[in-house]
């Protein structure tokens, strides 16, 4: 597997599919999952609406993942997951592990050979950038999976240090 570390915005990303740091309602928020909606238009909600009428009606779980179009941004999907809240009470590691695994899992089963990242949990949902790099990177680089690409697309300069940093140069940086 190839991961790569971006420094942009995950919408202009031309992926297969993209992860959505979703929250649990999946009708939209702000950050990422804002500007997904934005840039994506109303078929995107359509299906979140649709996912919560079926098989979510009470919302998507913290840790797993669900894929709906993409539609107007230059990707096939969106993978929805929902990264836990920052505790300091508690460890919340193996769930955000998990939004990763679940995530390709997704990915595997639409046949998805590139997929992008945001730094999940790292905005309103208040996780250090640095212990969620370190997360998020084991959790893509310990996962079988048919997924070729994986990049992370950092939004400032500040996440995009704290992931270069948990990868030590190991991987690519653009
Ligand atoms: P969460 O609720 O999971 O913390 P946020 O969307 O608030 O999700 O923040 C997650 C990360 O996404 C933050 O590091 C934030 O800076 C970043 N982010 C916000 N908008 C974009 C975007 N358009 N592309 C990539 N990353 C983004």
């Amino acid at each position: 597997m190839d991961i790569r570390l971006v420094l942009g915005d995950i919408t202009e990303q031309r992926v297969d599919a993209l992860v959505n740091a979703a929250n649990s309602s999946l009708l939209g928020g702000g950050g990422v999952d804002g500007a997904i909606h934005r840039r994506g238009g109303p078929e995107i909600l359509a299906e979140c609406r649709a996912l919560r009428a079926g098989r979510y009606g009470g919302g998507l779980p913290v840790g797993q993942a669900v894929a709906t179009t993409a539609g107007r941004l230059p990707a096939r999907w969106v993978i929805h997951t929902v990264g836990p809240v920052y505790s300091l009470r508690e460890d919340r590691s193996a769930l955000l592990a998990s939004c990763h695994v679940e995530a390709l899992r997704v990915a595997d089963e639409l046949g998805a050979r590139s997929v992008a990242f945001p730094a999940i949990s790292t905005g309103a949902y208040g996780w250090p950038v640095e212990a969620a790099a370190r997360i998020a990177l084991g959790a893509v680089r310990n996962t079988p999976t048919n997924v070729e690409y994986v990049s992370f697309v950092l939004f400032d300069t500040r996440a995009y240090a704290a992931f270069a940093e948990a990868c030590q140069g190991t991987v690519k940086e653009a």
